[in-house]
């Protein structure tokens, strides 16, 4: 017999297949106008309706930044954690029911600065989590500081001789992790972004969905809308995203080629 609970999450389901539920949450996102995570919003709620996954067996789970506040704009269950633990906290929902799908979001100042240590313990340990990491090189939400990814010379406010530090390589570490499913994207192109998602949903283990993105507001000079079009195309045509040194051939050698550059069954 089933449980009232149940009762009410087949109702719902019932709802949702028939078109009234949307993955957009009646709270319109409150990102600047022009910012690229409009991109991403529209990629990954394509994504949701593609899988035809019920909305309740969905979780999305942030950190901080103009990111964490994803969970509000999805009408997905969601979780809002604290800086940089988005990971570890869609690592517990996962291990608490497994039936889920989670997604993770987060900027590259969350995921790669407070939360970088947790980057290679969820892709050793292969959990099936999604990650989407929003990556424009600067703190947005803090209104324009350097981040991990920044590159070198980059000048703000809080950096106005220009920074000196290397920058992270969000998809390079992912394939030295050992993550199952690595895809660089770029958030002018929500469709490609929905295709990579839906084959990495699809795909068993830990998925990272390395985005590029726009900060509008705060990043002028590197990675503008007119930068991301001219620089980003697609992977040659006879790439192989099953073989591992390839993929890292490809990445030291090109920073901008776009698609899914790793993947395995695991
Ligand atoms: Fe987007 Fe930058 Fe505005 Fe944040 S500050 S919403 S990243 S444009
Ligand atoms: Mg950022």
């Amino acid at each position: 017999m089933k449980t009232p609970a149940r009762v009410l999450a087949d109702q719902v389901n019932q709802i949702q297949k028939s078109g009234r539920f949307s993955p957009r949450s009646a709270s319109l996102p409150t990102w600047c106008p022009g910012c690229g995570y409009f991109g991403i919003h529209q990629g990954l709620n394509d994504c949701i309706s593609s899988l035809e996954i019920p909305l309740t067996q969905i979780v999305t789970v942030s950190g901080i930044g103009c990111a964490g506040r994803y969970p509000f704009f999805s009408n997905t269950y969601g979780l809002h954690t604290v800086h940089g633990r988005a990971l570890p906290a869609a690592t517990g929902v996962k291990l608490g029911n497994p039936n889920l799908t989670v997604f993770a979001v987060g900027g590259d100042g969350d995921g790669l600065a407070i939360g970088g240590g947790h980057l290679p313990h969820i892709a050793r340990r292969n959990i099936n989590v999604n990650y989407l990491l929003f990556d424009n090189s600067i703190y947005g939400l803090t209104k324009g500081q350097p981040s991990p990814s920044s590159p070198m010379g980059t000048k703000t406010k809080a950096s106005p001789y220009g920074t000196v530090d290397k920058p992270l390589n969000a998809t390079l570490m992912a394939l030295a992790y050992g993550a199952s499913f690595v895809a660089r994207l770029f958030a002018g192109d929500p469709k490609g972004i929905t295709e990579a998602l839906i084959e990495g949903v699809r795909n068993p283990g830990f998925s990272i969905f390395h985005i590029y993105t726009t900060c509008v507001t705060f990043d002028k000079n590197f990675k503008t809308w007119a930068h991301l079009k001219e620089w980003t195309h697609a992977l040659p045509q006879d790439y192989d995203p099953t073989d591992l040194g390839r993929a890292f051939n490809e990445v030291l050698k090109d920073d901008f080629s776009l698609g899914v550059i790793f993947k395995r069954d695991a």
